[in-house]
């Protein structure tokens, strides 16, 4: 029972990979090799397992969701990850984002606002054989300065601006995806930091759930 599960988890997964990234603008090697592998279903809830590879995110508890697939794949080759990155993450949620990170590269630290979260995730990542990834319970509007400058940091809810502290902590020719506008629609954008400058480029319109903190929406 439990290998005939599997069998089926790992045909849904190479179809989704198939479906929703290849047949979209997903072409990073990288990337796709990192969805093939890391296990979806042991990110979202026991209830919702037989759903873990739809094109549509989840609810993980507290009011929070797993983002859907394709947007986790297109943020990651946005974020054009490479080995030795340290990158910082914002929004540890389920931690399948994390894992996927850490998949790619040696350095990942997630920060997540809610505490059961940040257990849930720390959790998830551990059964599916991810034991790196740092995670803290925090404010990620404010970065995480004891690690920093980061090479990438990737921000997975929806801030009304860029957080100054995350450009701070961001290292010169670093990148950042995030996005940013309304509570209700956003830009997902890919920011480069360049001689202390940002530049900013639109990948396409999103819906996140809010990034509550000091330098962002207000609880
Ligand atoms: N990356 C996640 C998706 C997370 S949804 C995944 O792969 O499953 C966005 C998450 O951001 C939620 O868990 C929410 O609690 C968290 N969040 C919101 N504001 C935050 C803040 N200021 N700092 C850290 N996490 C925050």
């Amino acid at each position: 029972m439990q290998n005939l599960q599997e069998n089926d988890f790992s045909e849904q997964r190479k179809r989704m990979v198939h479906e929703q990234l290849m047949a979209r603008d997903i072409y990073s090697e990288d990337v796709i090799k990192a969805f093939l592998s890391v296990k979806r279903e042991l990110f979202v809830p026991e209830s919702s397992r037989e759903h873990a590879y739809g094109d549509f995110p989840l609810a993980i508890g507290f009011g929070q969701t797993i983002s859907q697939p394709y947007i986790v794949a297109l943020m990651t080759q946005a974020a054009d990850i490479f080995k030795e990155a340290r990158i910082l993450e914002i929004g540890s949620g389920s931690g399948y984002q994390a894992a996927i990170l850490a998949y790619m590269c040696a350095e990942v630290y997630s920060v997540e606002r809610i505490e059961g979260l940040k257990e849930l995730a720390e959790q998830n990542c551990s059964k599916a054989g991810f034991f790196a990834v740092r995670f803290k319970c925090g404010d990620g509007t404010l970065g995480w300065p004891e690690y920093a400058p980061y090479d990438i940091i990737i921000v997975t809810a929806a801030s009304p601006h860029i957080p100054v502290e995350l450009v701070n902590q961001l290292k010169d020719n670093g990148r950042m995806v995030i996005p940013v506008g309304g509570l209700a629609v956003q830009d997902l954008l890919l920011v480069r930091k360049k001689d202390n400058k940002t530049i900013k480029e639109k990948l396409c319109g999103c819906r996140f759930v809010p990034l509550i903190g000091e330098d962002a929406w207000e609880d």
